[in-house]
């Protein structure tokens, strides 16, 4: 069980142990590092994969903060109820509004949306984009809600200007996936995160293409090998190639991006 502990102590105390708890900070705290905060059912999932690799690495020397908060923290009441049947009827259960708002205040320092964006992971947002989680990078950091069961009460959405963000058209068990897909294509466009910065300009969806394909040793597989222009050294002839895989990829498999990014060309002149 992840928090249900300490049930039957006075609120006040309940608060400052589990806060200390629920802090992850296994990183040094550096100032106007950019932060995620995660409010969530289950704090234990965090850092999850984000520890680990390229991101992991990155937590550790600060170029980024993680702060997982457990919204347990905040009920109140004999039970400590976070969670109720939903108004109407049906199945499953809603989050309180009143413990969201009170996660939700607790996690703003006073900072505007625009600055600091609060953001509650749900398949009715927008979907999650390389537009996106470049936006997210340039504020000061972000306030992720996870949902669990049947989501949250609609009311603390509208009364805390909360933009709803979506992975995709499909259903997870709760927000936490999401937020860590969100914050991991968020972090690695940090400075400093990925080793050679120029490998976000060039990867899929930065120019709004997706990207050409990979090869590396050996130059034969199973009888095949690296396309012959790779390994000419011809660094224009090896760029044209690329941008003409680029573009033929993106016109098969993502007509979307494609009429855009035609769209744009022509725009541009
Ligand atoms: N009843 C809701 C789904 C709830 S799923 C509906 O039909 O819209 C439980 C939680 O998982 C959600 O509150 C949300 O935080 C998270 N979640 C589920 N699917 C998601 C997705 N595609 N993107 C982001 N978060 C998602």
């Amino acid at each position: 069980m992840p928090s249900s502990s300490a049930k039957s102590h006075g609120r006040i105390s309940i608060e400052a142990s589990r806060k200390a708890r629920a802090l992850i900070t296994d990183r040094p705290d550096i100032a106007g590092a950019w932060k995620a905060r995660v409010l969530t059912l289950y704090p234990e999932m965090f850092p999850g994969v984000l520890g680990h690799s390229l991101t992991g690495k990155a937590l550790q020397e600060g170029l980024w903060g993680l702060e997982a908060i457990d919204m347990r923290m905040f009920a109140r009441g004999k039970h400590r109820n976070v969670d109720d049947t939903p108004a109407g009827g049906g199945a499953g259960m809603v989050l309180r509004a009143d413990v969201v708002g009170r996660a939700i205040d607790f996690a703003d320092k006073g900072l505007s949306r625009a600055v600091w964006p609060v953001i509650y992971l749900s398949p009715r947002g927008r979907p999650f984009d390389q537009a996106t989680a470049r936006r997210l990078a340039a504020a000061r950091g972000v306030t992720l809600l996870c949902g669990r069961f049947e989501g949250v009460d609609e009311r603390v959405l509208e009364a805390r200007q909360v933009e709803e963000v979506s992975l995709g058209d499909f259903v997870l068990t709760g927000g936490e996936i999401a937020a860590q897909a969100l914050i991991d294509a968020t972090v690695r466009l940090l400075p400093g995160v990925l080793g050679n910065a120029q490998s976000t300009e060039e990867e899929s969806f930065s120019g709004g293409l997706l990207e050409h394909p990979q090869y590396t040793r050996p130059a034969e597989w199973e009888g095949r090998e690296i396309p012959e222009i790779l390994t000419s050294g011809h660094h224009g002839n090896v760029q044209k190639w690329r941008q003409a895989q680029s573009e033929a990829l993106t016109q098969a498999r993502r007509p979307d991006l494609w009429e855009k990014y035609l769209k744009e060309r022509k725009d541009k002149g």
